[in-house]
């Protein structure tokens, strides 16, 4: 599809991508997370058309655009399109008031790397056409009808945090968020003289969503065994270590370790919530390390290349901890990296895995940055 090289448009949207800094796989198990949105983002520009119902969108990065009616919204083929067109549908269901428009994504968020740039997407457009169109949607709104249009659409039962991050984080901050009652603190961070750094595998084994999807049954099959003996047991957030500890030999081994992993993770992310209060670097460096254990042997949605850039860090005073963020199987490790050694452990850490796995690795800081905002 052609797109106008004229194009002016009538409201320019930052959509930031998000870093979990701990708590993987807790959201869909009602229990807590502590992401931030980081500075790449996905930028959308919106022009209204004078359509009623055509609505343009173009993807710089994919070089390709589509067009579609608002009155004949429906799954398609194409996956990238689904995120677009599950979001039209949420809305629609919401209101009366979209009219037609053209839109273009341009994105300088690594796809499918943990760091959400399918959050961005939903939420950047919603956010937008909630402006352009005076949708009067809040931004809990938006957070909820992006998720569902994951759901719905792309077909992802991904939990909330994405969207959550993505839309209402503040700069200088993360978020604890409780996954269950939505409740949350924004926790000031102060990470100098250490800095974030994440370091892309560039791998993402395509089995993330299919485990992603098994490893939440596994959960729920876990939480129905217990709910036997602790009817009040309504997820996994639910249930304490001591709890847990219970059914260790009494429960089939992978349901144990899969929520055995989540019941500990929880743990950890109140404790580097507390953790980055008392800027305690130190310790929460080392929840990292334990967090990324949990997701190896436990919760088993690491890999070979996730897990070398994790282990090789370890070889460094400066590196207070690492681990693989996002759901798994590959994307981005997030290291906390002392300032003055930060360019020579990139550099070494580039040349290590390059010999391993013949990839050149790509290393980025990150900085807890704002949610979507209008330019
Ligand atoms: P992640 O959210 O970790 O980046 P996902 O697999 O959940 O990985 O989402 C990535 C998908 O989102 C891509 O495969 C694509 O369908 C869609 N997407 C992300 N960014 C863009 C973009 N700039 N243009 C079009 N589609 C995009
Ligand atoms: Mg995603």
């Amino acid at each position: 599809m052609a797109f106008p090289d004229n194009f002016t448009p009538d409201l320019v949207v930052d959509s930031p991508g998000r870093i979990n800094l701990i708590g993987e796989h807790t959201d869909y198990n009602l229990g807590y997370v502590l992401p931030t949105a980081i500075e790449k983002k996905i930028t959308f520009k919106f022009k209204k058309n004078n359509s009623n119902k055509q609505c343009n969108f173009y993807s710089l990065g994919f070089n390709k655009g589509f067009a579609v009616q608002l009155d004949k919204i429906a799954p398609s083929a194409v996956e990238w399109e689904n995120y677009i067109l599950g979001v039209l549908n949420e809305i629609l269901k919401r209101t009366d008031k979209l009219r037609g428009f053209d839109c273009t994504i341009e994105s300088k968020l690594p796809m499918g790397s943990g760091l959400s740039s399918s959050a961005a997407l939903e939420c950047g457009l919603a956010f937008g056409l909630n402006r352009l169109f005076g949708l009067s949607l809040s931004n809990m709104d938006i957070v909820k009808l992006s998720q569902r249009a994951e759901h719905t659409y792309v077909g992802t039962q991904c939990g909330i945090m994405d969207q959550f991050a993505s839309v209402m984080s503040r700069q200088g901050h993360v978020i604890l968020l409780d996954c269950q009652s939505l409740e949350h603190q924004q926790i000031p961070i102060q990470i100098a003289p250490y800095k974030m750094i994440m370091l892309n595998t560039k791998v993402s084994h395509n089995l993330a969503s299919s485990e992603y999807n098994t490893r939440k049954r596994e959960c729920e099959a876990g939480v129905q065994i217990i709910k036997e003996r602790y009817p009040e047991v309504n997820s996994l957030r639910d249930v304490d270590t001591a709890m847990i500890q219970e059914y260790e030999g009494n429960m089939d081994p992978t349901i144990y370790s899969r929520c055995s992993f989540i019941v500990t993770e929880n743990q950890r992310v109140l404790e580097a919530k507390e953790a980055i209060q008392e800027n305690d670097l130190k310790r929460f460096g080392e929840l990292l390390y334990q967090a990324h254990e949990g997701i190896s042997k436990d919760y088993e949605v690491s890999c070979p290349e996730s897990d070398f850039l994790v282990d090789f860090t370890k070889k460094y005073e400066m590196v207070l901890g690492a681990r693989q963020t996002g759901g798994g199987f590959g994307g981005c490790t997030l290291n906390i990296v002392h300032k003055d050694q930060a360019d020579q452990f990139i550099k070494e850490a580039s040349a290590a895995y390059k010999e391993a796995f013949n990839i050149d690795l790509e290393a980025f800081e990150v900085k807890p940055s704002a949610g979507t905002t209008i330019r």
